[in-house]
């Protein structure tokens, strides 16, 4: 295996945004390993892709306790990752994992309770060979547990040594607003919040980014390429090696309509005027407002991620492009 060394100019490819209220600032562009990092990936695919993400600036790699195939595999993978080439660059990392989706079998391996989230959070740790996390994440609001009781949790995750900050997911913006006050008030303060959005994805925009905006939350967004859908790549069928023909649980065929593909394919044509890509129009798009601290990509291939950070290098949008954008989306 080649000794890492990473690009020397990569912290002047990237740009850095302040994390809500906090000392943390964040890529603009961040990886997530949801997929491609599982044991259906070779080990030197995977790296390459991290390499060249960190490479371009890119800080920070999100991660889930039950990422896979199969659950945890990528935790597993990455421990391996950290060992071969990030341990002399930990602290220039911002690593962060999750629990709140099913893990392991029994009442104790879901949801919201201190006990799946510490222990769940212990495992994590041990399979990425780390003593610390930087940011942990409960992954998913839990109707069933008080949220004294998850956000208990979390405060003592900080305070345990075993995160620097915490986070939540896929929260409405009433749970959020409790969420951040409860976690305030206990001296952890809620730094951010990662839902899902894209331009093919808005529910953000009713509410949330208001209370994130005023409880000065920072915000990742995942997903902002829709699975793939805002690359463009769909337009002429399914390409044998994209999500939606690999994987189709994740990205089922059924959901690459003619009503979606008429709005990217008109997307697609303010992309070619501006000299981008649409990956790289849709990343900008997703970051116009300040409230979105980060997008978080994926990628199956070292170019994906090439390609994706360079959209920081893009010229700025201008109101006619917004314009035009919402009339492609109203296609
Ligand atoms: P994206 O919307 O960015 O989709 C990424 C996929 O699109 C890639 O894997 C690749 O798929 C394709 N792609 C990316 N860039 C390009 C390009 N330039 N040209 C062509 N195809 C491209 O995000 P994901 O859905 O992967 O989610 C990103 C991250 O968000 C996850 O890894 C995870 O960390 C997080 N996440 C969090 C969730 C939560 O509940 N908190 C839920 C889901 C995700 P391919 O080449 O295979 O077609």
């Amino acid at each position: 295996m080649t000794e890492y060394v990473p690009a020397q100019d990569r912290y002047e490819k990237m740009r850095y945004r302040r994390c809500g209220r906090s000392g943390l600032l964040l890529p603009v562009i961040s990886l997530g390993l949801w997929h491609n990092f599982g044991n259906l990936t070779p080990f030197e695919t995977q790296q390459a892709i991290l390499r060249t993400a960190f490479d371009r600036g890119i800080t920070h790699f999100d991660l889930a306790n039950n990422y896979g195939p199969p659950y945890g595999e990528v935790e597993r993978n990455f421990g391996r990752h950290m060992d071969a080439d990030w341990h002399t660059h930990r602290n220039e990392l911002v690593i962060s994992t999750k629990a709140g989706y099913d893990m392991w079998p029994g009442p104790y391996g879901d949801h919201g309770s201190r006990k799946y989230l510490i222990a769940s959070l212990d495992e994590s740790l041990k399979r990425m060979r780390l003593s610390y996390v930087d940011i942990f994440y409960h992954h998913r609001p839990d109707p069933d547990t008080p949220l004294e009781e998850t956000m208990g949790a979390l405060d003592y995750i900080v305070r345990s040594g075993r995160a620097l900050y915490v986070g939540i997911s896929n929260y409405g913006p009433e749970e959020t607003k409790r969420a951040a006050r409860m976690l305030r008030e206990m001296g952890t303060p809620l730094l951010i919040h990662q839902p899902s959005y894209s331009m093919l994805n808005r529910w953000i925009e009713n509410g949330l980014t208001e209370v994130l905006r005023e409880e000065k939350v920072g915000c990742i967004a995942f997903a902002p390429l829709q699975n793939g859908l805002l690359t463009g790549k769909y337009l002429s069928g399914i390409p044998a090696d994209s999500r939606a023909a690999r994987d189709a649980r994740y990205l089922r065929p059924d959901a690459i309509t003619e009503e979606k593909m008429r709005k990217v394919a008109a997307l697609k044509k303010i992309a070619d005027r501006r000299g981008q890509t649409l990956a790289q129009l849709a990343l900008q798009w997703a970051l116009r407002d300040g409230v979105v601290t980060s997008a978080l990509i994926g990628a199956s291939k070292p170019q994906q991620v090439t390609e994706n950070a360079a959209a920081v290098q893009g010229p700025d949008l201008t109101e006619e492009d917004l314009a035009a954008i919402e009339a492609a989306l109203a296609e």
